[in-house]
């Protein structure tokens, strides 16, 4: 049977089959080149996400979805014929409840709009990826997104209630609810949050709300040696200071951010940290005061205190911007930033970064660092040339050393942006060297319990 004329009927309109349509889909924000696409499907309802899904199992037609296609590890792109399902219609917030702490969102509404949408209501939703002005809800609830304010509120797993979910059958489910506490069977809800779409398609999701801080104030400081970054946090952690963001950038950072946005860093700085810090209105200044006497331990260059908000503001963006900054310095046309994305404990930083630091010296290579790293989120952002295959080499030696830190320390060579098809040898590498192989086994009969032909975005996270 046409395989299209099946799903035609189907989507009827709501299905692109002309190739220069399809192009566009063949790639996410990582330096992967995907296959061209079946067709793309961008159903408007949760029914015809299940026929589309029921019609896709019976043919044995794999299939990928795609929120807003940030994805950094290559996990939204199409492999081998797949059939692209883009939640591009879901684009409705259907409901917001300050009182109950909840709002009902479809998946691809884009997380700046949620979060402009919940300011009417003094409100807001936390996980805030640097990429939240093109990244959607059901993206980084499969992609389990952390970004700058993780470091007080967690990651998007800490802000999902419940979801309605297609799974590959064609069956619609509902996971979890409208109510802050449950303890009633296995949880599904967190089960697809990280599954990276392997285990359905989310149609719907009941997300927590919380209302916006009072006050806030940051704390600029700027260090000669990373150790010192990192043992700055480490201790203001240590001494009961959880920061709304703490974000650190490098010298190469710091000047993409000069020649791209014209802000301006002290010349002797090699690092910086930008600290902030939420409270009441009365108590915000002594907060400031106490966090920045920390951050003065550990001898750095300068210090500075602001409570100048559309200053903070300009600095928060150009910091969510970094990436594409670097990306404007790139050298050639066969460049690409490829980043690595480890965690440690906090307490594990000063060394975990000194250590990365040497990897860049070992490898030869520009790297930019910078990261979440209250959490202990370090990105390493390596200029690669895909066309060098020597350059690529070393690339691929300097990620697995930079993971190899990461699991040293008792960390993941994968913090937030997930596995996708980049980071598969490093999870099977985390597993192996953890003794901890049984896990991905369960993981791989979980997987078949949802998907027993193994159609959901096939060859990502690992394989069947
Ligand atoms: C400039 C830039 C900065 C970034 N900064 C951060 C950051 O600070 N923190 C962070 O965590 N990440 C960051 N990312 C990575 C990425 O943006 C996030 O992971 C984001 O959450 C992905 O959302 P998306 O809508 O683009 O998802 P997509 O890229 O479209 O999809 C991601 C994965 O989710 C699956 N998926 C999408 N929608 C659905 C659905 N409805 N149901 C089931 N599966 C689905 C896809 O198949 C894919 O596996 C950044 C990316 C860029 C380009």
């Amino acid at each position: 049977m046409d395989l299209i004329k099946g799903l035609s009927q189907i989507l009827g309109n709501n299905l692109i089959t002309e190739r220069e349509q399809k192009i566009p889909y063949m790639t996410d924000a990582s330096y992967f080149q995907g296959d061209l696409p079946l067709a793309v499907a961008l159903p408007d309802t949760t029914d015809q996400v299940a026929a589309v899904m029921k019609y896709c199992q019976d043919n044995s037609i794999p299939v990928v979805a795609r929120g807003g296609g940030t994805a950094l590890t290559g996990s939204s792109i199409p492999l081998k014929e797949m059939l692209v399902i883009s939640l591009a219609r879901f684009d409705r917030i259907l409901e917001v409840h300050p009182e109950d702490r909840y709002a009902v969102v479809e998946p691809g509404v884009k997380l700046d709009n949620l979060n402009q949408h919940l300011s009417r209501y003094g409100f807001f939703y936390p996980p805030d990826p640097a990429s939240s002005i093109a990244a959607t809800v059901g993206g980084s609830i499969s992609t389990n997104a952390g970004g700058l304010r993780a470091s007080m509120y967690g990651t998007t797993k800490n802000w999902i209630l419940g979801l309605e979910v297609v799974l590959p059958d064609g069956n619609i489910i509902h996971t979890g609810g409208k109510v802050l506490k449950r303890t009633a069977g296995y949880d599904l809800t967190a089960l697809m949050v990280g599954a990276e779409g392997t285990l359905g398609i989310i149609t719907k999701a009941i997300v927590k709300i919380w209302p916006v801080v009072e006050s806030r104030g940051r704390i600029l400081a700027y260090y000669d040696t990373i150790d010192k970054v990192g043992s700055s946090i480490s201790e203001m952690k240590g001494m009961g200071i959880t920061p709304l963001i703490a974000e650190f950038l490098d010298k190469i950072t710091m000047h993409s951010l000069s020649e791209t946005r014209g802000l301006t860093f002290p010349e002797d700085a090699s690092y910086m940290l930008i600290v902030d810090i939420a409270s009441t209105r009365e108590s915000i200044g002594r907060e400031l005061k106490e966090a920045e006497e920390v951050l003065r331990k550990f001898n750095p260059i300068s210090t500075e205190i602001t409570t100048d908000q559309a200053a903070m503001e300009r600095i928060y963006e150009a910091r969510k911007g970094a990436y594409s900054s670097l990306l404007s310095e790139r050298s050639s046309m066969s460049e690409r930033v490829v980043i690595g994305d480890i965690v440690v404990p906090a307490s594990e930083l000063p060394v975990a970064l000194k250590e990365s630091e040497e990897k860049v010296r070992k490898y030869n290579l520009t790297v930019a660092l910078f990261g979440h790293i209250s959490d202990g989120n370090i990105h390493a952002n390596i200029y690669a040339d895909i066309a060098d295959k020597d350059h690529m080499n070393r690339v691929e030696s300097f990620q697995h050393d930079f993971a190899t830190i990461a699991i040293r320390h008792g960390g993941s060579v994968s913090a937030e942006h997930g596995v996708g098809l980049e980071k598969k040898d490093l999870l099977r590498m985390e597993f192996e060297e953890t003794n901890n192989q049984y896990v991905m086994e369960i993981m791989k009969s979980i997987r078949k319990a949802f998907d027993p032909k193994g159609i959901m975005n096939r060859g990502k996270m690992f394989d069947q």
